[in-house]
């Protein structure tokens, strides 16, 4: 099985990420207007409107997923940690991803007990959504999503595992790599980085194993806290 695990130097990007972000959202923002700018000026046959607001929707999709992918990533509060419920923040989770599982006839199986954690509920379900949907979107027909949390040395361990289509070694390697993206305009690249940097944010540890077409296994080492910490 191939096998990784995320380093802080990869990180170094991180800071120049805010800027280059929004340069992403700004272009098909500016896309979109000068397509509406045409559109209001002359008169434009109906095929040519048509394949303007085609684009237009295009590129709004292409915003969103970004905006979508990345969000409270910007903007990060210390002052937002609390004590977390891995049980209370998986159930959260999967009132959001269940849909998106039906639809692509993916059963998940849980095996979850009572945890708990320091980290910002927002960002911690970014993560959580980034990750599930990734297992989700390589198990396009049909598939098995499993989520299991385990105490490890006194620590928290989550493993969410999906069986689909598994990573290249090539491919592990590049995971956190921003904009790296197997999904084409489908894809932000996003996902996996922005996901690395909250647990990191939290003190903990994401790493990953996959084999093409055995499927992945995120691994989030948490620090546990007792109640009332
Ligand atoms: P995106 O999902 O927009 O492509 P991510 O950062 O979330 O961006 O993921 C980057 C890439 O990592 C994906 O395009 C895919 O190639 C790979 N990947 C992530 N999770 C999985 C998974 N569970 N199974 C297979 N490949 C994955
Ligand atoms: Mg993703």
């Amino acid at each position: 099985v191939h096998k990784r695990v995320m380093k802080a130097e990869k990180m170094e990007v991180v800071s120049h990420l805010a800027s280059s972000i929004s340069h992403e959202v700004r272009n098909p923002l500016t896309t979109v207007r000068g397509f509406m700018q045409m559109m209001l000026q002359s008169e434009i046959p109906e095929e040519k409107r048509k394949e303007f607001l085609k684009i237009s929707i295009g590129e709004i999709d292409r915003a969103n997923d970004i905006i979508r992918d990345y969000l409270t990533f910007a903007k990060p509060s210390p002052e937002n940690v609390k004590t977390l419920n891995i049980k209370e923040e998986l159930n959260r989770t999967f009132q959001i991803v269940t849909p998106f599982a039906n639809m692509n006839g993916v059963e998940i199986r849980k095996k979850i007990d009572d945890y708990l954690f320091k980290g910002e509920e927002q960002l911690f379900q970014q993560c959580l959504i980034n990750l599930t949907k990734n297992c989700i979107e390589a198990m396009p027909n049909k598939g098995l999503l499993t989520i299991e949390t385990q105490e490890e040395n006194g620590n928290l361990l989550l493993i969410i595992s999906d069986n689909g289509q598994g990573m290249t070694k090539e491919q592990l390697a590049r995971i956190g790599e921003p904009y790296f993206t197997t999904k084409g305009r489908e894809g932000t690249g996003l996902g996996m980085l922005v996901s690395i940097r909250i647990i990191e944010s939290m003190s903990g540890k994401l790493s990953v194993e996959s084999q093409v077409n055995e499927g992945t296994s995120f691994y989030i080492r948490l620090p546990r806290v007792e109640e009332g910490a």
